[in-house]
C-alpha cells in the first residue's frame, strides 16, 4: 500500500526529545520558546504562540478578537470541522460562504453578501496547502472592519506574493498534528504582528494568566499549552522544512505532468504568484464521465491510499444544519465533496511509487 501520508521521525527528533527527558523540564519551557521564535521568523511575523492543537490555536485566536455570543463569523463549508467548531465554542454564529471551484478556497465573490452588522471575523482556509485569495479578501475585510484569521493548518511554508502563510491576516493558526507537513504529534501555533493579540492568546492558553505574573487571572482561559517534548519534535521537523516542502512540490509537479490532460480528471490549479505546499495533491473527477467512488475503490484495490477530503460539507451536519442550512445552499462545496480525490504526494515517495500512482490512475479511468 502506498500510504496517503507518512510522518517522518528521524534521529534528530529522538535526540532532542531525549535531551528534554533528561532535563526533567517536561512541560512548557525553553524549547517551546525556541519553537515560537523560529516559527515567527519563518512566517515573517513579530509573534508566534504555541498551543497544544490547531483547534486550540483557532479557538484562542477567536477569543483574542473578542468573538462571543451574538457575533457572526464567516468561513467555508468545505474544510475540516476544526476550522468551524471554535466559532461554536465561543458561542458565536457560524456563517458559511461558498468556495471557488478552482482553488477550493473561499470565493471572494461570495463573501461580501454574507457580511452583516453582526459580522466580526472571517476565517479563510488555506486548503490543501494553497493560500486563499488574500488580496481580494483582505480588501473586503478592511472595508468592513473585520478581523481576518487565516486557517493555516495545512499551509506551513506556503507563500502568496511576498507573504508567507501565517502573515496573511490579523492572525493565523497552524496545526502540528502528526499528518501535517511538519508535526509534533499534536500541537498548534498562532502567529500575529499584534502584541495585544499575542498576549491575549498567551493568557487564553494558560488560564488567563501572564504572560509574566503567575496566579493573577486576567480573564477566562484554558489549558492549551504544549510541552517541551512536543516542541522538540517540531524543532527537528523545522530543520528539514525546506527539504520536505521541496519534495512535496516536486512530487506534485511530476504527478501533474503525467496526469494533466487525461480525460475525466482535472489536476490541481496553482494561483499566480503562489507557492502551493501540497499538504494534499487533490484532483477532481468529472462525475459526468467517471464515478468518483468507483474510481477511488479501484485506486485502493490497486494499493494506492487515496483519500477524500472532505466527503460531506460542514453545513450538512446536524451541528450546523440547525442554523437553517440545507442541501443546495453551497453548490460548489457540495459538488467538490462529490468530486475530489487526494493522491499520495508526501516527501517519502520514490519515483517508482509516483509511477505506480500514475499507472493506477490511468487504469482506474479505463
Ligand atoms: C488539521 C486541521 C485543523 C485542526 O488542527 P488540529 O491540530 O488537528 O486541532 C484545522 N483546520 C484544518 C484545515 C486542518 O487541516
Amino acid at each position: 500500500m502506498i500510504a496517503i501520508t507518512k510522518p517522518i521521525v528521524g534521529d534528530r527528533e529522538k535526540e532532542l526529545v531525549v535531551e528534554v527527558m533528561n532535563s526533567g523540564m517536561l512541560a512548557q519551557g525553553p524549547r517551546v520558546k525556541e519553537l515560537e521564535e523560529k516559527f515567527a521568523a519563518l512566517c515573517g511575523t513579530k509573534y508566534a504562540v504555541a498551543t497544544n492543537s490547531g483547534t486550540a490555536a483557532i479557538h484562542a485566536s477567536l477569543a483574542a478578537f473578542g468573538v462571543g455570543a451574538g457575533d457572526e463569523v464567516i468561513t467555508v463549508p468545505f474544510t475540516f470541522i476544526a476550522s468551524v467548531n471554535p466559532i461554536l465554542m465561543q458561542n458565536a454564529t457560524p456563517v458559511f460562504a461558498d468556495i471557488d471551484e478552482k482553488t477550493f478556497n473561499l470565493d471572494p465573490e461570495k463573501l461580501e453578501e454574507k457580511i452583516t452588522k453582526k459580522t466580526k471575523a472571517i476565517i479563510p482556509v488555506c486548503l490543501y496547502g494553497q493560500i486563499y485569495n488574500y488580496e481580494k479578501i483582505k480588501e473586503i475585510a478592511d472595508k468592513h472592519n473585520l478581523f481576518l484569521l487565516e486557517d493555516a493548518c495545512q499551509s506551513v511554508n506556503a507563500k502568496r506574493g511576498d507573504l508567507m502563510s501565517g502573515a496573511c491576516g490579523d492572525m493565523a493558526a497552524f496545526s502540528l498534528y502528526a499528518t501535517k507537513n511538519i508535526m509534533s504529534g499534536e500541537g498548534g501555533i498562532v502567529t500575529t504582528n499584534s502584541e495585544e493579540l499575542a498576549t491575549k492568546v498567551m493568557r487564553f492558553r494558560h488560564h488567563g494568566q501572564g504572560p509574566d505574573v503567575r496566579y493573577f487571572y486576567h480573564e477566562l482561559g484554558y489549558n492549551y499549552r504544549t510541552t517541551d517534548l512536543c516542541a522538540s519534535i517540531a524543532l527537528a521537523q523545522l530543520e528539514r522544512l525546506e527539504e520536505v516542502t521541496n519534495n512535496r512540490i516536486t512530487n506534485a509537479k511530476y504527478l501533474s505532468e503525467c496526469l494533466g490532460g487525461l480525460e475525466g480528471i482535472t489536476i490541481p490549479h496553482i494561483d499566480e504568484n503562489c507557492k502551493h505546499v501540497f499538504h494534499q495533491y487533490t484532483i477532481k473527477v468529472d462525475s459526468e464521465k467517471v464515478s468518483r467512488d468507483e474510481f477511488l475503490q479501484k485506486l485502493r484495490d490497486g494499493g494506492i491510499g487515496a483519500g477524500v477530503y472532505y466527503p460531506k460539507p460542514i453545513h450538512l451536519f446536524p451541528l450546523y444544519e440547525k442554523f437553517g442550512y440545507k442541501e443546495g445552499d453551497f453548490p460548489v462545496a457540495e459538488k467538490m465533496s462529490q468530486q475530489v480525490v487526494s493522491l499520495p504526494c508526501h516527501p517519502s515517495l520514490s519515483r517508482e511509487d509516483l509511477d505506480t500512482i500514475v499507472k493506477s490512475v490511468k487504469d482506474a479511468l479505463k
